[in-house]
């Protein structure tokens, strides 16, 4: 019957809400614990795929979305000295009817409280950090780093690239360290001093890029993220700072439209690029991983939280209407129906070649988790 499930979900990122919302939709019971204490509006910038919006539509947030994010005309890509343009990804109203849903750019801080809007509050446990799982006759017993304990039928491990989940699971593997440093703020855009920037560029250099967009749908707010080598640099945080003379040293000679965003940013992140291979499995039982936790991905294609977003309507639909003892099986088939998929982009998002010149982008975003058929 459904609605007699109990599930733990670990981490309330993008993933772990995403799911939450999705699991009530089909009267599931939801826990979510997670190990902040409060939840952070980190100065980040992100792009909302069409077929992330798809699933963001049925839990309720595409009116909120759309009237706090950014609708860019399309995603352009450009020469990083010349200007010249290299491929054109339209977007706007055309895509938006070719893909049945929007293309939005966001403040992260802004889609993560839109979805925490879909899971009441008394749902998210905070304060709660994962250390142990443990069978107990049929159930699966969390225990936390505060004392408390927990008891559900199963568990999503959506607690992102350094998952214990996975741990607990599949045992430790280092994270891929690309070699690579991303640079990123959101900033004003009046600092800009009057000048406006494209809606959405990315400046491909010979080993670097930024991409720089708007956050807001006044264009009140820029963001911008880079790639570029440093390979001795390793801590990912969304907190660690960079220093912006030596970001606007890395980008000298841009064309000046990158070289006026980088002069007018008062302050900036840095954070290691990783990812991982593709895990041959990602459930044990009544235990699975979802989203960063297992097909953790470079940020080239922006569609790593659009894959966790996928992954929670998926999952809902494998698990409606299941009984305890037909989660392992539901579990099986979640991971079936989402593998190769998540793999797929996993390795193009790698190749960091992505709209760099003509793609077809519709194996992407014209996806429909509501509706993709299911594996077996
Ligand atoms: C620079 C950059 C730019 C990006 N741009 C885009 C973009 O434009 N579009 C896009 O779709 N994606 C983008 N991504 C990818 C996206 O940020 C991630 O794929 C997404 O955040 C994954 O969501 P998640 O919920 O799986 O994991 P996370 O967001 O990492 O959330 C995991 C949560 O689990 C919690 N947690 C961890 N361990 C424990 C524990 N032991 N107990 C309890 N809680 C725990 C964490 O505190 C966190 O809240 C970008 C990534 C980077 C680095």
């Amino acid at each position: 019957m459904a609605g007699s499930l109990r599930i733990a979900i670990v981490g309330a990122g993008m993933g772990g809400l995403a799911t939450a919302a999705a699991l009530r939709r089909v009267g599931i019971e939801v826990a979510v614990y997670e190990q902040a204490t409060q939840f952070a509006r980190i100065g980040a910038g992100i792009q909302i795929g069409c077929n992330a919006m798809k699933v963001l539509r049925e839990l309720g947030l595409e009116r909120r979305l759309r009237a706090q994010s950014f609708y860019p005309r399309s995603w352009n890509n450009r020469d990083w000295r010349t200007g010249e343009i290299k491929f054109d990804m339209i977007f706007g109203e055309s895509a938006e009817r070719k893909f049945g849903a929007p293309y939005l750019l966001a403040h992260r801080g802004d889609l993560h409280a839109a979805l925490a809007t879909a899971v009441p509050a008394e749902c998210v446990k905070l304060g709660h950090k994962l250390v142990g799982l443990d069978e107990v006759g049929d159930s699966v017993r969390l225990s936390f780093a505060n004392g408390a304990t927990a008891l559900a039928d199963a568990v999503v491990g959506a607690d992102g690239v350094h998952s214990l989940v996975r741990e607990i699971l599949f045992g430790t593997s280092p994270v891929n360290f690309t070699g690579r440093i991303a640079y990123r703020t959101t900033y004003p855009a009046a600092l800009l001093g009057g000048e406006r920037i494209d809606d959405c560029t990315k400046w491909w250099g010979e080993d670097r890029h930024i991409v720089i967009y708007y956050v807001k749908p006044d264009r009140s707010e820029v963001y911008f993220v880079t790639s570029q080598p440093e390979p001795e640099f390793r801590i990912e945080s969304w907190s660690a700072k960079g220093d912006v003379r030596q970001l606007r040293a890395a980008f000298k000679g841009f064309d000046p439209r990158v070289e006026n965003v980088l002069a007018a940013c008062p302050d900036v992140h840095k954070w290691a690029i990783v990812d991982r291979d593709a895990l041959p499995r990602w459930a044990e039982r009544n235990v699975t991983l979802l989203g960063d936790a297992c097909h953790p991905m470079t940020p080239y294609m922006a569609q790593g939280a659009a894959m966790a977003i996928e992954d929670a309507a998926v999952l809902s639909r494998c698990l409606e209407g299941v009984e305890p003892d037909g989660v392992a099986n539901a579990f099986r088939r979640f991971e079936a129906s989402r593998r190769d998929r998540t793999a797929r982009v996993q390795e193009t998002s790698r190749t960091n070649t992505w709209l760099k010149e003509k793609t077809d982008t519709d194996w992407v975003y014209a996806y429909d988790a509501w509706t993709v058929p299911l594996a077996g």
